[in-house]
Parts: C-alpha cells; structure tokens; sequence
C-alpha cells in the first residue's frame, strides 16, 4: 500500500474524529457526532490492517483479525446489553483496556526491537526509551485507577477498595509522592540502561501508584475522575503511538486525552473545585458528622401524585429538575408527557440540568433527547438558577445530590462549596424519590425536611404517569 495513500487516509479518519467531537459537543448534533467516530475508526482499522497485511504479510494478519473479531463481538455485546445508568462503569472499564494494551505494546517493544523497525541491533534509540518509559508508566496508573473507578462505580463489590466512600489515612499524600519518585527514578535506571529490572519495578510501582490515587477519591467527585482517566488512557495511546511509529495513534490518542484534559477542567470547575482538590482526595475527605452520613428520624410532608397534580396544574411556572432516579426509573417518556399537559394549559414548564446529574456527563440531556423534549425548555445550571426565587413549583425526579442546600449552607458538609440547583428558593417543591435514602454522596438532604417541601414516595415513572393521569 503506497505510503502517502495510508497518510491521506489516516488525514481524513481524523478529520472525523474531529468532527466527532464538535458534533458531541451539543445534543443536538450527537448523533451526527456519533457517526463521524464511526466512520472515522472504522476507516483507521482498515487502513491500519492494509498497511501490516503489507509490512508483515502471512500469519500476523491472521492473528490481528482475530483479535479483533474477539474485542469487536465482545465490544458489541456490552454495548447492546448495557443500561444507560452503568455508563460509566462501562466507560472504565475500557479505559483500564486501554491502559493495559499500553503496557502490553511497550513490553513488547522493550522485548523485540527490530519487530517493531526501532533498531537492528536491539538497542533503543534514547528517545524511544523515554516514549515507553512514559507510555507504560501512564498505561499502568490508568490501568489499575480504572479498575478501582470500575469498582467504585458499579457499587456491586464488597471489597473495601472497590467501596464507594473514600480511603484515607495519615501520610498518605507523602507515601504517593514517595512511590512516584521512585518510579521516575527507576524510568530513569531504565532510559540509561535498557534493563528490564528498572523497567518491570517501575511498572510494578505505576500500578500500585493507580490504585493509590483513586481510593482517596469517592461520592460526588467520581464524575471527574471517570474523565481524568479518560485523559490518561488517550496519553497513554499517543505515547505508545510513537513507539510504534502510528501517526493515527498519536493523533487519536491526543485528541481523546486533550479532549479529557478539558472535559476534567470544565467538570471540576462546575464543582467548583481545583483540579489538584480532587486529585488529593475530594469529597468525603472530612469525616462524615452523624447528620451527615445518615438521616436522621424527622417528620417530612408526604404527598399523593394527586396533591402533586393538583399543584402543578395551579402553578404558572414550573421547574423540573431529574436525577439519578429519572434514568433507573426510564420515566423521561411519561414525564415529556407531563409537561406537553402543563403546557397546554399555559403553564410556563423548564428543565433544569445540573452538570454531574445522573451518573455520566450529559446523562439527563441524552435522556430528555430520547424523550424528544424540545430543547428550549432545557436549561444548564447557569442559565436557571436565579429564576428558582421566582418559581411556584420545583419538580425534583429522582435527584438529591444535586439539590442538596448543605452544599451552599453547612462549611462542614463534605459538599461544601459544590454548585447545587437552588431548588430551595422556590414557593413550593415536590420531591419524588422511593424513600428518604441517601444519594449518590451518601449524604441526608435538608430540603426533603423544608417546609415548603412535599415528598411523594414511589418509583419515578409510576408517580409521573399518576400525576399526567390526575392532572385534568
Ligand atoms: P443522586 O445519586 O444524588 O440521587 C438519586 C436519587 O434517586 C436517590 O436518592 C434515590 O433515592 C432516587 N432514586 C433511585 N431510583 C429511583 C426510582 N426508580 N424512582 C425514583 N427515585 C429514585 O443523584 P443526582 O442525580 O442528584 O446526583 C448525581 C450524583 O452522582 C452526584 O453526587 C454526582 O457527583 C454523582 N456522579 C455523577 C456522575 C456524572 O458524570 N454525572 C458520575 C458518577 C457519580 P431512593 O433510593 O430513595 O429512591
């Protein structure tokens, strides 16, 4: 395959991904957005194949398309079985794939040289000796961080690793400081040398060093890392893009990290929170106070779908605010519903989204899109939340975290300082939930508690087809 063919190929797969990205930017063009990956991976694979089937022709394609009928059917399979709501997980999960196939590739190269054209008499060139140093050192924290974030997510593992609430103890920033040293100190044995002792021990200390920076990290601060290990895991591909000589690895696999860069960034700013705040051990870092960890036994209004309805239906604005339990409860169809009913009675009827809502960034817009609610009744946290003062009646579906006022009045909350929807400073507010259980934070929510505040116990979709049934 002529070399400038693969160059121009490798040119326009990356134009797509690019294209990609600015269509993902907005819900609207996701889906426009979606396609250009597609089409853009798929171009790069088969360019990718043409080019080993050339290099290396015989049994090495063989190999590599079976690998890749393996990874694709498996990859197929989790996508089409998993639910929305353990994205994330999903999403970790990969990005620990990612990691470990950087590992994998820069042992590789360290064992065979001349496999991979770097030199013909087994020595590496110093530069190829930092490029995999790097890539294997970042392909292992992303690794096993992954795995951890993995366990975090999915809330399923008893093991004290894989818990949701954060590890901490006494040292232990120095202790990261220390192995991170050594690590680098070892990369270094190894650009000199070659050797594999100092190669392996500085592998060995990068997984460790993975775990180590994400068991600190827990409750409302995981949406930043899942996207901070999105970031490692494309510098990991572009390191190792370099050491293979792949210049559509390295583009892609900048893309995905610079792109994460950002991501990570805007998300900690809509936390407010820094960067290294988060990366120091975030929330839950302060002990849980009793108010805190657990509710309380104290009275709270309970309310029927038909109370709900009937103050709807006598409200002139409404803002809905869904959560978490919108997406496990699958009620964005019965609530678009809803609103088409309120709004044909001349009832002023927004959505407010809350950047973390749910479990993945973007997560409540991916779900009123599906709903195909129109996206002027959508509003970001910004844009809404000084119109909370002037609301009659707060709808809140399945959210707690993201409404919870001790983020704005208790300095000892473990949430302090995180910008919550103002849900509070309305006349009224309906909240739907199955019980008074924590959210994802683990945290008891004063509003529930509030005067103004009607708790309506049940499953998200039920209560919102009775109350689209009770409204008239
Ligand atoms: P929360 O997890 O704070 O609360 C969701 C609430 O939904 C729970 O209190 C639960 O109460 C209720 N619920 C669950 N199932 C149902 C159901 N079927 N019907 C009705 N209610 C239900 O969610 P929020 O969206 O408010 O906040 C998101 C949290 O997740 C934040 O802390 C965020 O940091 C974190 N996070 C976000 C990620 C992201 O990228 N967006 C990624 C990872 C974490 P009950 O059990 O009583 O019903």
């Amino acid at each position: 395959m002529n070399m400038n063919l693969v160059t121009l190929l490798y040119l326009i797969a990356s134009v797509c991904f690019i294209q990609a990205l600015k269509g993902l930017s907005h819900p609207k063009n996701a889906r426009r957005g979606n396609l250009f990956g597609m089409v853009g991976m798929a171009l790069a694979i088969l360019t990718t194949l043409a080019l080993i089937a050339k290099q290396a022709p015989g049994a090495g394609s063989a190999w590599l398309l079976g690998a890749l009928a393996i990874g694709g059917g498996l990859g197929a399979l989790a996508a089409a079985r998993i639910e929305m709501t353990k994205m994330p997980e999903l999403v970790a999960a990969m990005h620990s794939l990612v990691g470990l196939a950087a590992v994998c590739i820069a042992y590789a190269v360290v064992a065979e040289p001349a496999a991979f054209m770097l030199s013909t008499t087994g020595v590496l060139p110093y530069g190829n000796r930092a490029e995999l140093f790097i890539g294997a050192c970042v392909g292992a924290i992303t690794f096993s961080g992954s795995v951890i974030a993995f366990g975090k997510l999915s809330g399923k593992y008893r093991f004290r690793l894989f818990q949701g609430s954060p590890i901490v103890y006494a040292g232990q920033h120095r202790l990261n400081l220390m192995l991170a040293l050594t690590m680098v100190g070892f990369g270094s044995l190894f650009l000199l040398s070659q050797n594999w002792l100092p190669f392996i021990l500085m592998t060995v200390l990068a997984f460790a060093l993975g775990v180590l920076l994400i068991i600190p990290i827990g409750g409302a601060d995981m949406p930043v890392v899942v996207s901070m290990l999105n970031a490692y895991s494309g510098w990991a591909a572009a390191g190792i893009g370099f050491s293979l000589n792949n210049p559509m690895l390295i583009i892609s696999g900048a893309l995905v990290g610079s792109s994460g860069t950002i991501l990570s960034y805007i998300m900690c700013r809509a936390m407010n929170r820094s960067f290294l705040n988060v990366l120091l051990g975030g929330v839950g870092n302060h002990p849980l106070s009793a108010s805190h960890a657990k509710h309380i036994e104290r009275p709270v209004k309970v309310a029927s779908a038909d109370d709900a309805a009937f103050m709807l239906a006598n409200a002139e604005s409404v803002v809905i605010v869904p959560g978490y339990g919108l997406a496990v409860a699958r009620a964005q169809h019965a609530l678009k519903e809803l609103t088409s009913k309120l709004t044909a009675k001349g009832i002023q009827v927004r959505y407010a989204i809350h950047p973390v809502a749910g479990r993945m960034p973007g997560h409540m817009n991916v779900l009123l899109a599906e709903a195909e609610v129109p996206y002027e009744q959508v509003f970001e946290m910004d844009e809404i939340n000084a119109e909370f003062g002037q609301t009659d009646v707060v709808l809140v579906l399945g959210a707690n975290d993201i409404v919870n006022p001790a983020a704005r009045n208790d300095p000892q909350s473990p949430i302090s300082g995180m910008p919550i929807l103002d849900a509070y400073r309305a006349r009224a507010v309906i909240v739907n939930k199955r019980s008074m259980a924590a959210g994802y934070a683990g945290l008891d929510n004063e509003l529930f508690y509030m005067n103004k505040t009607m708790m309506v116990f049940g499953d998200a979709k039920k209560v919102v087809e009775d109350i689209v049934k009770a409204v008239d």
